[in-house]
């Protein structure tokens, strides 16, 4: 057939990834979210979701869920500006406004459209200047490239190299200056520099934007983020979550002040273009945060299993590289030999996955874990059990 032969590029490219070992394939979870859940037919401790407060089938959320699909239906068949902005959206916003400690928020379908609209949404001119950590998440990267405005990418977390941006004729001459950062990077769980990114901001006229993705829930009083844990909330103009990781639902969110939320509002284009949550997901969401307030020990939980899986790891000789956070990298450094590592830890019933260049720099191949505040110590006993034993057998450690 003759469209068949117009996609032949298709198997081409497969070859390629495949070649590559870049071919990704999907896993099959059977049953719910949990911190030792079936996946492919097999039990395993579950160390690769975002998970942190073992709330994704927590039996108030879905209460909460159930009950607004019987009140409001099951969808909101609209987008946000036209008739998908329900009473439960906006009691959602202003919750979400008080956690962050702003004056107002808005949600969008994904942490992933939200990066993308405030880069598009605020930086609008070629005369702009957006500064991007190297490692930030690829949603800010998109955004950028989305942008009109002009960009400069700084080693991750070098200070020296921003300021030599800011103090760039580039940056002298731009109209508007946002330095953007992730909270907590994704893929080493190291921490932003805040502190220091304020003082750069405020002495050079930037403003900030915080991705705060796998902090939300997990740093700050009651898991407000990175900007409540330096005690920097007032200082940092633009606060991102999602809703898809803590939260345990899905969605994103900006949090800042009342004309950022005016002025995304009218030209976020995810926003205005893409239809809005159905009210059993803003149900979850405001049924999760009153969760993280009244149960801190949820936090606590996930901190001390963080803490004592990681001195695990790292007492068995293991490389976890510069994480601070629940996110936990054990650093392998070859691809092939990630791969294996994760494929036996599976057969033996842990599931962590790998991940390899170029997601991350060459050599510094690796096996990302995340614990959860749900994980027993017997389930991390087991798991660093485990890791000795296909550690010892690869000659990792
Ligand atoms: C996961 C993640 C996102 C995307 O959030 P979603 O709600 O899953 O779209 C954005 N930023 C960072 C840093 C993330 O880790």
């Amino acid at each position: 057939m003759v469209t068949d032969k117009l996609m032949g590029f298709l198997d081409e490219e497969i070859a390629k990834l495949k070649s590559e070992g870049r071919l990704a394939r999907l896993r099959v979870l059977q049953g719910a979210q949990e911190p030792v859940s079936t996946v492919d037919g097999r039990r395993v401790v579950n160390l690769t979701s975002n998970n942190y407060l073992d709330l994704a089938n927590h039996p108030g959320l879905k209460a909460a869920a159930k009950d607004a699909i019987e009140r409001f239906g099951v969808g909101t068949a609209a987008v946000r500006p036209i008739i998908g902005t329900m009473e439960l959206h906006q009691e959602l916003e202003r919750r979400l406004a008080e956690f962050k400690g702003c004056s107002a928020a808005l949600v969008f379908q994904s942490g992933f459209t939200v990066n993308v609209a405030c880069c598009q949404s605020l930086m609008t001119d070629a005369s702009d200047l957006l500064i991007s950590d190297e490692l930030n998440h690829a949603s800010i990267i998109d955004g950028a490239r989305l942008a009109k405005a002009a960009r400069q990418v700084y080693p991750h977390k070098d200070m020296k190299a921003l300021r030599a941006i800011l103090e760039s004729s580039a940056a002298r001459g731009a109209r508007r200056k946002m330095i953007v950062t992730d909270g907590v990077f994704s893929m080493d769980g190291d921490v932003a520099p805040l502190p220091e990114i304020a003082d750069l901001a405020d002495r050079y006229g930037a403003f900030v934007m915080v991705d705060d993705a796998h902090a939300s829930g997990v740093m700050g009083r009651n898991g407000r983020g990175t900007p409540d844990h330096f005690g920097l909330t007032k200082r940092i103009q633009i606060q991102i979550g999602t809703l898809s990781k803590a939260v345990g639902a899905v969605g994103g969110y900006v949090a800042g002040s009342a004309s950022l939320r005016d002025y995304l509002i009218s030209t976020a284009r995810p926003f205005i273009f893409s239809s809005s949550h159905p009210p059993s997901v803003i149900a979850t969401c405001l049924a999760a945060i009153d969760i993280m307030l009244k149960e801190p020990q949820r936090i606590e939980k996930l901190w001390s299993n963080a803490r004592a899986f990681k001195e695990g790891l790292k007492k068995l000789g293991f490389d976890t590289g510069a994480s601070e956070t629940p996110i936990t990298p054990v650093i392998i450094g070859d691809t092939a030999k990630a791969q294996a590592f994760s494929a036996r830890l599976f057969e033996e019933g842990v599931f962590a996955l790998s991940i390899c260049y170029p997601i991350v720099a060459r050599g510094k191949d690796r096996l990302r874990t995340i614990v959860s505040s749900g994980h027993t110590q017997a389930d991390l006993e087991l798991a660093l059990e485990k890791f000795r034993k296909v550690g010892k057998e690869l000659g990792v450690i």
